[in-house]
């Protein structure tokens, strides 16, 4: 059996009379990657906001590791080992590269007292931000300013700057939204990289990108989840097919 990383047990957000999220379960298992799809409005983006404490949830639980983290503050949720990116791409645009991933490496560690400490983690974060930035393929953008690299590549530095703080779960809200074929391509392919020693949540509308990568699949439709299976099992939903893949 895979390991589960993050459980989340019968969430439910409301804004006023919206049920954004209705009574939603969900599990993400180490090397594994599920993949959360639906129609505009259906309540993807503000599950994630759930699962990453950005937003308290009315009712439910969620727990990272063995840990219940509900109702967590988000940068409480980093540091227990949650990544997060954003639907928007949420980067310091005068900032290089190199600069915007150093930082999201700094954010992580724990306040350093004496200078032994601080030297220390000065170093491993360097090391850390490096290796990330190697993994995601923009070691020749390393000091070009974010703000003038193209689209595809900020979403690949917001990538970069979610893995620094290293976390263990990643929950990655529509990373190839805009992209074209070619940029779409290498996303996919570092998505894959990633599945390795993550358990990951990948909300998506790219249904190529969705089929190519995700173990599990689950379909939300006004806030409700409608199926969830293996990709095979649901895409042979009649339920699914009429309601989102109109097959
Ligand atoms: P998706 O990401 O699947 O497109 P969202 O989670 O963004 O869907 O939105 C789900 C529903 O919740 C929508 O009807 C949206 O208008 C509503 N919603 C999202 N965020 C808020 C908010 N902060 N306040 C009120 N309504 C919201
Ligand atoms: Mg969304």
């Amino acid at each position: 059996m895979p390991e589960v990383l993050l459980k989340a047990e019968g969430l439910t957000k409301r804004f006023g009379g919206l049920a954004a999220v209705n009574n939603v379960s969900v599990e993400l298992w180490r090397d594994r990657i599920h993949a959360v799809i639906g129609p505009n409005g259906a309540g993807k983006s503000t599950l994630t906001n759930l699962l990453s404490g950005d937003l308290p949830p009315t009712q439910g639980r969620i727990t990272l590791g063995n840990i219940d983290v509900t109702g967590w503050p988000p940068e409480k949720i980093s540091r227990q080992g949650l990544g997060r990116s954003y639907q928007k791409t949420n980067i310091f645009a005068p900032f290089s590269v190199w600069e915007n991933v150093r930082l999201a490496a700094q954010s992580r560690a724990p306040h350093a007292a004496r200078w032994l400490e601080k030297a220390t983690n000065f170093i491993a974060n360097n090391d850390r931000a490096m290796r990330t930035i190697e993994l995601c393929g923009l070691e020749n953008r390393k000091n070009a300013i974010a703000g003038a690299i193209s689209h595809g590549e900020q979403r690949q530095l917001e990538i970069a700057m979610t893995l620094a703080t290293g976390p263990q779960v990643l929950l990655l809200d529509e990373p190839l939204a805009g992209m074209g074929v070619a940029e779409a391509e290498r996303m996919v392919e570092l998505l894959l990289k990633l599945k390795k020693d993550h358990a990951m949540m990948l909300v998506e509308h790219d249904m190529d990108a969705v089929f190519a990568l995700a173990d599990h699949l689950t379909v939300m439709v006004n806030g409700q989840v409608i199926a969830s299976g293996t990709p095979a099992d649901v895409r042979a939903d009649a339920n699914v097919q009429s309601a989102y893949l109109g097959e």
